[in-house]
């Protein structure tokens, strides 16, 4: 590869910052410069008319009036409910689960049908921009192999996981394995994809993760069991995934299930070794700095700390908590906690491939959030959440998420000329004479209208991936 200049109205996150401190760390250049390296990092990113002599005669490509945006981080999303968007289970979350999404992820075990879910998932989420995402994987070890070669054979950045349940209802069965074969799929799944597209968990595009459903999908043993695989492959840059404190509807909802199944206090506890009765410690902890729970909607305060105090990240889902009627998740006090929030689609629980539509809903619901509790998100804080906080949520904040000179260079066309309704907006919009009030005014037209139509062009490391 040689180095590439791409010139055209830039926004990313510059440096290292906390949610609220986003804004200030917010970089717009509007006839930028994005510059990447024959190894596929940045090299420059900045004024066009300040470009490096020594990239001046490199290939350039012009983008203009196009945008340039880091690459979207979707930090929660499951491969196994490709074609199951907008399932109708006229209930709430484990209702749906029985009687959608159970049926829908055994069909995965039709070798055939989980290649064209593969192929389908790839193309979707290409098409949203997506150039990281933390998947949550199907039971059937055929169906992952479909998902990491295709994600391989596409050049997409993937952590994923086979999803594990040994324990359920009986339109779960498909699903569900013995303990002994949940451990050793598990295991050997490891072993054939963690890192294995370079050999180096640093360089990797592909990394495998531990993923349970959720508690009440799985036993203690197997709890107990996943604690000790997890610390015997720690070291190598393995990660935990599942979903946290998502619907409490009385009577019915998850979190109160799982308090009650498990005996423990916080539902926390039980990704936290402490699953038996009274939260006792009965294994090892599942938590750290490459863990990630989806929802964290109904947290308690010990919860948000302890995820805090490990590293614990929240897959941040309100697309799909507004699908199927789970809450909001408090903004300002999760964030308050030091916990890192980062979005995510929960495609097909939410009913959009898009990031920014994540950022869309979240933008909503925390401004309707009761009282004090409302908030004002800065686009800032936007981008923030669907980009970088993405990338230090999956643990490789050093590598990709925004375009720091030496970042892993990937990054999104988008060209509103496609999209009639983004480039009204963006051409007739108002903006205010104060220059960070129209820079935010900018941003906030550009996250809040984005649609895959005018997503033109997506890089992964410097490499364009074909986008049809
Ligand atoms: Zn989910």
């Amino acid at each position: 590869m040689v180095s590439q200049v791409h010139l055209g109205h830039i926004f990313h996150i510059a440096g290292s910052p906390a949610t609220g401190d986003a804004a200030d760390a917010l970089v717009e250049v509007p006839d930028g410069a994005l510059i990447i390296d024959a190894g596929g990092r940045v090299a420059y990113c900045g004024a066009g008319s300040d470009i490096p002599a020594a990239y001046r005669d490199e290939e350039v490509f012009d983008h203009r009036p196009g945008f340039l945006l880091p690459g979207f981080v979707d930090t929660h999303i499951h491969f196994p409910q490709t074609f199951a968007g907008d399932a109708y289970g006229g209930g709430q979350l484990l209702e749906w689960l029985e009687l959608c999404i159970y049926p829908a992820e055994s069909r995965y075990a039709e070798p055939e049908f989980a290649r064209l879910a593969a192929t389908e998932f790839c193309a979707r989420r290409i098409a949203a921009g997506t150039t990281a995402a933390m998947v949550f994987g199907s039971a059937f070890p055929h169906a992952q192999d479909a998902l990491f070669t295709e994600t391989r054979r596409r050049g997409l950045r993937m952590v994923s996981g086979r999803g594990i349940q040994t324990t359920g209802e009986p339109s779960a069965t498909p699903l569900i394995t013995s303990e002994d074969d949940a451990i050793r799929l598990t295991s050997e799944e490891i072993d054939k994809w963690h890192a294995t597209d370079t050999g180096d968990v640093d360089t990797a595009l592909l990394h495998v993760a531990i993923v349970p459903r959720f508690s009440l999908a799985v036993t203690r043993r197997t709890l107990k069991n996943l604690g000790d695989l997890y610390d015997s492959v720690r070291d190598r840059g393995v990660y935990f995934h599942s979903h946290l404190n998502e619907n409490n509807r009385p009577g019915t909802g998850e979190v109160d299930a799982t308090k009650q199944a498990y005996g423990v206090a916080t539902y926390l506890d039980t990704y936290d070794g402490k699953f038996l009765p009274g939260s006792a410690v009965g294994g090892k902890s599942l938590l750290g700095r490459r863990s990630i729970l989806a929802h964290c909607v109904h947290c308690q305060d010990a919860e948000l700390r302890r995820m805090a105090e490990t590293g614990t990240s929240v897959a941040h889902c309100p697309v799909s908590q507004q699908f199927l009627g789970s809450g909001t998740m408090p903004w300002q006090r999760t964030l308050a906690s030091g916990v890192t929030v980062a979005a995510g689609t929960d495609y097909g629980g939410g009913d959009e491939w898009l990031i920014p539509q994540v950022l869309s809903a979240a933008f909503k619901v925390h401004i309707s959030e009761p009282g004090e509790h409302g908030v004002s998100m800065h686009p800032a804080e936007m981008l923030f959440t669907g980009t970088l906080a993405g990338a230090r949520a999956l643990d490789m904040e050093n590598r990709f998420g925004n375009f720091d000179v030496g970042k892993e260079a990937d990054f999104l066309v988008v060209e509103p000329a496609r999209d009639p309704a983004l480039n009204g907006t963006l051409a007739h919009g108002i903006r205010s004479e104060d220059p960070a009030l129209a820079r935010a005014q900018t941003l906030f037209a550009l996250l809040m209208g984005i649609r895959e139509s005018a997503i033109a062009e997506v890089y992964v490391q410097g490499r364009r991936i074909d986008v049809s």
